[in-house]
């Protein structure tokens, strides 16, 4: 059933070069999921692959996406999604648009006054600046504002309320200060910037604005643009502040916003922040900010302006006007495919979005060009004889910036057939210099680390998986983490929240993900800015586009990889561990609250904080609290001795196989495996979703509704335990544990087949 690809091929085609590590005593991960006989022709082909990729390619897409603003509903959005599919059916694949109609609000009005102590309007402004010349393209370009912000015109006292997360409002209330009625300014930083107004308007505040302090992207980093890479005075992000109930369409939740969808109304949408929402450069806080009094700001929370911070509230006084046109707008998802040999119906997906909030060079085009260079050669090598065994389906996503939307959208409308055949998505966004990070579903770790074992880093000549593996050694906390590192052959995934596109097919349609990229070697941030564009990009970031070529090489070889697997090539025991250390944190989550609150209300009892209160610096003590009972995880961790048992079952079935010298399995056999592997990432879904977010399914992986793009896993129990909500915590474990072991039940029924094919093919 998957051999004809093999036909004559390797005389047509002559050998290049195949790069690859010498492996270790203890072998594959690298070729998981493959028969000996199938590893050495997917090796040559993955050769191939990898030596025909052009950075030069990669730059001229970038030149071209970028070449305008390219944000939602603009025509040079249109013009490159037309591009793209011209150029995907150039390379071979069936390809179309997919076009969704989508809530997408674009600035009216933005205003940002202090009427008091002094009077300054801000510029809301970046300006152009002559070596960059796309930074002028000023009719084009969307102006500074944070979409999804509702209307309002509100007057108030100021307030600085440092990153505007849940602490800092504690922090606050031992000042004595309460934002009600008043505007709070926060600064970018920690977590979704959605959160910043969503936790002020819980706590009272009728406005808020955002700004970048140079101690985040500025000067405090380094050499700030033109000269340098980093984010100048005037330099505003942008971004999106939906609210983390679900992300995509803000009037379609759960069903794909297609033409005839039933829609909410304006007011029915509860994504749309309560209050009014805008982001401004520092040039344009320092004003504000130099104009607060009250007590000076605690430490960490300065940043790296010339002034003293203070907290307020005011006397500065400032009005804050915003309104949008809330029109819905077409968001236009190019999606190819390149048909797999078998008729199995099994989808290999891989995607990145196209859409910028202005010219977009990093964020996204440098994941987005990285990924057409892939389809190109793909259909090189398809031209020449090489047919994916399963269908290859590549996805340029649309609408990503404001909210996911393209991306949520076409997995919300496709949810059927993506149950029944999505093996993996991979996606990627921006891209920099620096070290492979790969966050995901730990099914896929080992095959993850065995695809970075093939790649070449462009600054050492060692292996991706080399310098990420000593980077993370390097970067370990403690003598503990640097062993456990030590003694792995496999690059630690790290969970995923939502951040990217990755969201709907991990956290809605449970679909093993992974995100790929290369960074931390900073040479600048122009997040969300004018000035990120094709000069910056190419004079400060990957200006040889080599991480480019390796983003290509790595996603593109995995995406081969899966594609071509005789068996769909997860491993289980590194998920089973990375679960187990989930509900530990759960544990010592518990713990350290009791200690925590404990000692708080001993030190209230001995007058500990009156004894140390400066009578000039008011800092009130904390509020006692009530000690958290012990929560049940009993029915967890038994869930979890299970899950183990049928993972390290696996595992030896995966090894039993190698042992044998990874022998052709017989047809039958292998579509059975493959139906019970599709099927395990599916048991992690759970219908109801979580407890205040339906829409997310998924029972281990979700983002935070307090973080946004962090990732909270075992979100239903973490949640209630976050908010000190102990018996509601307790309340979600019997069915997480429920879920749990589903999943050990379906990674029993894989290991079970396997076992058979196995002592079959001995016979
Ligand atoms: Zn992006």
């Amino acid at each position: 059933m998957r051999f004809r690809w093999l036909t004559g091929l390797l005389v047509v085609v002559p050998l290049l070069s195949v790069r690859s590590e010498p492996e270790a005593a203890n072998p594959p991960p690298a070729w998981l999921g493959y028969s000996a006989q199938n590893a050495v022709l997917q090796g040559q082909w993955e050769g191939k692959f990898r030596e025909a990729i052009s950075a030069a390619n990669i730059r001229e897409n970038m030149r071209r996406l970028s070449a305008r603003p390219h944000h939602v509903g603009s025509p040079y959005d249109k013009d490159n999604a037309q591009w793209i599919l011209s150029k995907f059916k150039e390379w071979g694949f069936d390809a179309r648009i997919e076009t969704f109609n989508v809530l997408f609000p674009t600035p009216k009005i933005r205003l940002v006054e202090m009427l008091q102590p002094t009077v300054y309007r801000a510029k809301l402004k970046e300006p152009a600046v002559s070596k960059d010349s796309t930074s002028g393209q000023t009719a084009e370009q969307l102006p500074s504002y944070n979409a999804y912000s509702v209307d309002g015109d509100v007057t108030a006292p100021l307030i600085y309320v440092n990153y505007g997360n849940r602490e800092d409002y504690e922090k606050l209330d031992r000042l004595g200060i309460s934002v009600k009625g008043a505007i709070v300014i926060a600064r970018y930083g920690q977590g979704w910037r959605g959160i910043k107004p969503k936790v002020a308007a819980e706590h009272g505040a009728i406005g808020c604005i955002i700004y970048s302090d140079p101690k985040g992207d500025g000067y405090f980093q380094g050499d700030d643009f033109p000269a340098g890479g980093w984010r100048p005075r005037d330099g505003v992000q942008r971004g999106s502040v939906m609210d983390t109930d679900y992300p995509g369409d803000p009037l379609t939740p759960g069903v794909g916003a297609t033409a005839n969808a039933k829609r909410l109304s304006l007011k029915e949408a509860r994504t749309i922040t309560t209050i009014p929402v805008l982001p401004i450069s520092y040039g344009d806080a320092l004003p504000l900010l130099s104009a607060l009094k009250g007590p000076v700001a605690p430490e960490d929370w300065r940043g790296a302006l010339a002034i003293t911070y203070h907290v307020g509230p005011g006397p500065a006084r400032v009005h804050l006007k915003v309104s949008s046109n809330w029109d819905i707008k077409p968001v236009y998802d190019v999606i190819a495919t390149l048909h797999g040999s078998t008729d199995e119906g099994q989808w290999v997906i891989r995607g990145n979005h196209h859409d910028a909030w202005v010219n977009g060079a990093d964020d996204p085009i440098s994941g987005q060009a990285a990924m057409l260079e892939e389809a190109r050669v793909m259909g090189d090598l398809h031209a020449h004889g090489w047919t994916p065994l399963r269908t290859v389906v590549y996805c340029a996503w649309d609408g990503e910036e404001p909210g996911l939307l393209g991306s949520v959208e076409w997995v919300e409308t496709h949810l059927d057939e993506l149950r029944n055949r999505a093996v993996i998505y991979i996606n990627s966004d921006t891209n920099e210099r620096g070290y492979l990070f790969a966050g995901g579903t730990q099914d896929l770790q080992n095959f993850v680390s065995g695809v970075a074992r093939n790649v070449e880093d462009p600054e050492t000549g060692m292996s991706t998986y080399q310098r990420a593996h000593l980077h993370a050694i390097a970067e370990a906390k403690n003598a503990e983490e640097r062993s456990d590192l030590r003694k792995r052959n496999d690059l630690l995934v790290r969970a995923l929240g939502d951040g990217s596109d990755y969201t709907a097919f991990q956290d809605f349609a449970g679909i093993s993900s992974l995100d790929l990229g290369f960074g931390d070697e900073d040479d600048g941030d122009q997040y969300h800015s004018i000035y990120d564009d094709f000069h910056w990009y190419t004079t400060f970031v990957d200006k040889d586009f080599s991480y480019g070529r390796a983003l290509s090489q790595t996603a593109g070889s995995a995406i081969m990889r899966a594609a071509d697997a005789d068996f769909i090539p997860v491993d289980y025991t590194p998920q089973s561990q990375a679960i187990e250390k989930y509900a530990t944190d759960l544990e010592k989550l518990v713990k350290d609250k009791q200690e925590e609150f404990t000692e708080r209300n001993l030190e209230l009892k001995e007058g500990v904080y009156k004894a140390t209160q400066d009578p000039r610096n008011l800092l009130l003590p904390p509020p006692a609290e009530i000690v958290p009972p012990y929560v049940n995880l009993a029915p967890m961790k038994n869930a979890l001795v299970v899950l183990k048992k049928s993972a390290d079952r696996y595992s030896a079935a995966l090894a039993a196989y190698q042992a044998k010298g990874s022998p052709v399995l017989p047809p039958q056999a292998l579509e059975s495996i493959n139906a019970d592997l599709l099927r395990v990432s599916r048991l992690f879904l759970n219908q109801k979703g979580l407890p205040e977010r339906p829409w997310f399914k998924n029972q281990i992986y979700a983002p935070g509704a307090y973080t946004g793009y962090g990732a909270k896993p075992i979100a239903a129990v973490r949640e209630y335990m976050d908010e000190k909500k102990w018996a509601e915590a307790e309340g979600q474990v019997p069915q997480v544990s429920q879920v749990i072991e589903t999943v050990a039940g379906g990674i029993d029924k894989a290991a079970e087949d396997f076992e058979n094919a196995l002592a079959q093919g001995a016979k």
